[in-house]
């Protein structure tokens, strides 16, 4: 028998029987909460895609600085005290 609780029902939809991992976006079933483990690999792809706006504005902002006087001497001066 299939018996729905009132706590599996919110504004009368059933609730997902698996949820994301907030700290990795993993699938975790609701009921095995505990039992899981982040993976760290996943938990980096999982905050580079939370950033990726950020990410991609550093390319843009590292370019931009690399094409300036200022970078250009921090590049040049980087590469002599190598
Ligand atoms: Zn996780």
């Amino acid at each position: 028998m299939n018996v729905v609780r009132h706590r599996d029902t919110m504004f009368g939809f059933p609730e997902p029987r698996f949820m994301p991992c907030a700290a990795c976006g993993a699938s975790v079933a609701r009921d095995a909460t505990e039992f899981h483990a982040c993976d760290d690999e996943r938990r980096l792809d999982y905050l580079v895609l939370q950033h990726r706006a950020e990410v991609a504005a550093f390319d843009v902002q590292l370019s931009r600085y690399l094409d300036s006087p200022q970078g250009r001497f921090a590049a040049w001066d980087a590469e002599r005290a190598r």
